[in-house]
């Protein structure tokens, strides 16, 4: 048993679902090659560089959006292999303008993945930091890149009982883990989680969730409001507050017990893009989306790029891989709703490439 899960569970018998599902996933993002044919899971740029040349195409088109600033930071939460980085960079790399004034920000976690970021974007010669809290960034105009970074993040669940609204979380059964609730101690959770955004009244049984690590990014996204910046996010995702229990588990590109294993195998939840856009009209900022992963990258270009690859000289067996790639990114049994784009964005800017037909 991982510590500090094991003192925990020792102490208290009880750990909330969100402290669960953090200490699990720094001890499995810290520990293991997570991502990729060989981990438990692969990433859509991990499918095929079309990827993220979609994403350096679009990337391009809101800098010239933004004004061309002269000095900009990329800022990418949560890069894994740095692959979605590398295929921007070379997308971006035949902008001279824009590849002169461009400096990268990242936030990651596990100290073995920034490592295999810093060795492989060294090769860019593009001035690259890492930060843990991204308010320590300076004000310039930026491009925020997050594709399957919210989901890791993790969530606090509720449950409605007779008696009211309870909290989720997990206890030691002999020597097995099991969910169980407690009383709310906390009076903030039921105001975070806020129930009373469902429109359908819940029944006993019903469970609802909450990032509160999203709402800290969207916070720090308000300085879009003093400079120009936008945020493009992608990840599975559900667009209308609702009741309903994501939280999942993956373990070998198989679903697993999400209390099997613990810090093993990854964990995530879907994301609520309802919280998105509702914290943009609040705000005021700019949201473009949601749209299905398949239709923006579409807008942005990927089947022609498919195509031109498929003309260069590729063997058979390379083109077969190319057209099953773009499959697996855009169709829609396959990537291309379940996984959609949102955009965030300063007021004044116009509306992002790739959201609406053009
Ligand atoms: N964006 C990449 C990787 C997605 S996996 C891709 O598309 O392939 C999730 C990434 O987020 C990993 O790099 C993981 O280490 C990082 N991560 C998870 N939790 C994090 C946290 N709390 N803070 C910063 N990074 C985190």
């Amino acid at each position: 048993m991982i510590e500090p899960l094991r003192t925990a569970l020792e102490n208290h018998n009880f750990v909330p679902l969100r402290k669960y599902m953090q200490w699990c996933n720094e001890h499995y993002y810290s520990k293991q090659p997570a991502i990729g044919a060989m981990g438990d899971f692969i990433t859509a740029p991990e499918i095929s560089q079309m990827f993220g040349e979609m994403i350096g195409i679009w990337i391009i088109s809101r800098w010239h959006q933004m004004g061309e600033p002269e000095r900009w930071q990329l800022i990418e939460l949560g890069p894994g292999k740095a692959t979605l980085m590398s295929d921007i960079l070379r997308v971006l790399k035949a902008q001279p303008k824009l590849f002169r004034g461009l400096e990268l920000h990242f936030n990651e976690v596990s100290p073995l993945l920034r490592a295999m970021q810093e060795n492989i974007l060294s090769k860019f010669g593009v001035k690259a930091f890492w930060h843990d809290d991204l308010n320590l960034l300076a004000p310039a105009p930026f491009i925020v890149i997050a594709n399957e970074f919210f989901d890791a993040l993790p969530i606090q669940q509720l449950v409605y009982s007779m008696s009211g609204w309870l909290e989720r979380g997990v206890m030691l059964a002999g020597d097995k883990l099991e969910y169980t609730t407690r009383e709310i101690s906390d009076p903030y959770l039921l105001e975070n989680v806020n129930p009373s955004r469902v429109p359908v009244p819940p029944v006993p049984g019903n469970m609802i969730e909450d990032c509160p690590m999203l709402g800290n990014y969207l916070r720090w996204m308000l300085c879009m409001q003093n400079y120009p910046g936008s945020a493009l996010i992608i990840d599975y995702a559900y667009t209308q507050h609702t009741y309903g229990d994501t939280f999942q588990a993956v373990h070998h590109h198989q679903f697993a017990d999400p209390l099997e294993r613990p810090g093993w195998q990854d964990l995530t939840a879907h994301v609520n893009y309802a919280v998105i856009s509702d914290f943009a009209r609040k705000h005021q900022l700019q949201c473009a989306g949601p749209i299905g992963q398949g239709d923006f990258l579409r807008r942005m270009g990927i089947e022609q790029r498919a195509q031109n690859l498929m003309n260069g000289p590729s063997e058979p067996l390379e083109k077969i891989g190319i057209m099953e790639a773009m499959h697996r990114l855009t169709d829609a049994d396959e990537m291309g709703t379940l996984f959609k784009a949102i955009c965030l964005s300063s007021p004044q800017l116009p509306m992002p490439e790739g959201f609406y037909a053009p």
